[in-house]
């Protein structure tokens, strides 16, 4: 296109002295088609430099995807050190709650579990009910008659299964009942 343009216009010279009127066209003509011409590789030259912008913004993003993939990475494993630091813990505050409950006299104690929706199903059987240290196995509603815990709920003290949040409650009422002997 831009050649054809400046052969017209090289054409339109030789005419412009030989005939004027189509000199004129043909000048005209070879100037339009060279104004076409140089648009369009105007046009090339923003498409391309668009495409590669877009290429960087491509790559930046990508960048950005595998760094937050990785943020996310080290937060999880973050959560499971700590995780693994919270069950231990959990497990040492426990036993100290059992040592500390003994050492007043309390023989018994009320399970209790964080009553929220990650309460496992079978420690939810055991929310309110009475137990004793000495035996895992049974529960009370009154502290007096003890019966075999329900099919699926855990033969073991609040705190000790692995990130157990459940607790044991003071259950006063046994002293309660120990001092109305006593008296
Ligand atoms: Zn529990």
């Amino acid at each position: 296109m831009r050649i054809l343009g400046i052969i017209l216009i090289v054409l339109s010279l030789l005419l412009l002295i030989a005939v004027p009127p189509a000199g004129v066209i043909c000048l005209l003509f070879g100037i339009i088609l060279i104004i076409r011409s140089s648009k369009n590789l105007t046009d090339k030259i923003k498409a391309s430099i668009a495409k590669s912008k877009e290429k960087s913004e491509q790559s930046a993003k990508l960048l950005k995807e595998k760094y937050e993939e990785s943020l996310q990475e080290q937060k999880e494993l973050k959560n499971q050190i700590s995780d693994v630091k919270t069950i231990h813990k959990l497990k040492v505050l426990a036993q100290e709650n059992r040592e500390r409950m003994e050492s007043a006299g309390l023989s018994m104690y009320e399970w209790s579990t964080a009553q929220d929706e990650r309460v496992r199903p079978s420690h939810a059987l055991m929310e309110g009910k009475i137990c004793k240290w000495d035996d895992p196995t049974v529960y009370s509603t009154d502290g007096k008659t003890w019966k075999p815990r329900p099919e699926g709920a855990p033969l073991v003290h609040p705190g000790e299964e692995e990130g157990c949040r459940c607790t044991a409650l003071s259950y006063w009422n046994e002293l309660v009942g120990e001092v109305d002997k006593a008296i």
